[in-house]
């Protein structure tokens, strides 16, 4: 597996097996890999000749107040990982690199990115947007893989490729959760065992807002109402958003008709869980 630092090395990798007629995948991460992003790069192994694998710690998306700093990094383990999995190039360029001075662009993708998570933290979709863009110029792949564990994140990556004309193929992989249900992600390490056995919460009121839902009620403000009532099952555990949404637009729906998918972040201690889960309403069967 090459180690690959900078952008220009990055892309003569890919532009010479581009000129073989090597299909390349991508899978963008922020390392502190687990089987979530695992998921992603046998998903994707399977589909391309040529593997990168990116593991950047974009600070673009991260507010003044948040974890940049703090972010889990275990960049041995992190190969290891893509070693193991078969990944032939592992992009890990600096900050500088990234951005060096002069840098201006920035990429937006403004109504996907208003609501949820946009909302919770304003600097997050515009760093999230520039970075894949780079990402997606450097590597050059012809298709990349994300996961619906970041819904909103993979519904602004879909809009930004067909905006931008960029024609490659995404993949979008369900979330590979613990085994009681906690969605996998690098910032689990921060609970304590306390909060721990505390985060399963969240899944455990989307997936109550899943069976109202399948059970038959249409009413979006109620399922809502549902997942907030099983949210105060544990106090210590604040919620910043609990939201019943359009699969597409990912704006509010008060009816469900046909699908929805339901948002939720919540705050333990310093951690914020996010998650989400899609339902499709049953078709009844003409009697
Ligand atoms: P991150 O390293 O957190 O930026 O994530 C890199 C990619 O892995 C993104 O496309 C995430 O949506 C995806 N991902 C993170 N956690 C999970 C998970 N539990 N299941 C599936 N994909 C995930």
């Amino acid at each position: 597996m090459k180690i690959i630092r900078s952008p220009r090395a990055m892309t003569a990798w890919s532009d010479q097996l581009r000129r073989e007629g090597v299909t390349i995948g991508l899978v963008p991460t922020m390392g502190a890999l687990h089987d979530g992003h695992r998921a992603l790069i046998r998903d994707i192994r399977l589909r391309c000749d040529a593997l990168a694998v990116s593991i950047f710690v974009n600070p673009t998306q991260f507010g003044p107040k948040e974890d940049l700093t703090t972010y889990p990094r275990q960049i041995a383990r992190d190969r290891m990982l893509c070693r193991t999995e078969g990944v032939d190039a592992c992009f890990e360029p600096t900050a500088s690199a990234m951005y060096p001075e002069g840098f201006q662009t920035t990429v937006s993708v403004p109504d996907i990115a208003r609501r949820w998570e946009g909302a919770a933290r304003p600097h997050h979709f515009g760093g999230v947007a520039t970075v894949v863009a780079k990402l997606f110029g450097i590597v050059r792949p012809h298709l990349t893989a994300f996961g619906q564990k970041d819904y909103q994140q993979a519904a602004l990556v879909r809009q930004l490729i067909a905006d931008l004309n960029l024609g490659i193929e995404l993949d979008v992989r369900p979330t590979v959760r613990e085994e009681d249900g906690l969605a996998m992600s690098s910032r689990n390490v921060y609970l304590s065992p306390d909060q721990r056995r505390r985060a399963p919460i969240l899944y455990r009121a989307l997936s109550a807002g899943r069976q109202a839902i399948l059970g038959g009620l249409r009413d979006g403000g109620k399922v809502n109402r549902i997942m907030k009532q099983i949210m105060k099952q544990e106090p210590v555990i604040q919620v910043e958003y609990l939201a019943v949404c359009d699969v597409a637009s990912l704006e509010p729906l008060s009816k469900i008709v046909r699908s929805a998918v339901l948002l939720g972040a919540a705050r333990i201690g310093s951690v914020r869980l996010i998650d989400n889960i899609t339902v499709s309403v049953p078709t009844r069967k003409r009697s």
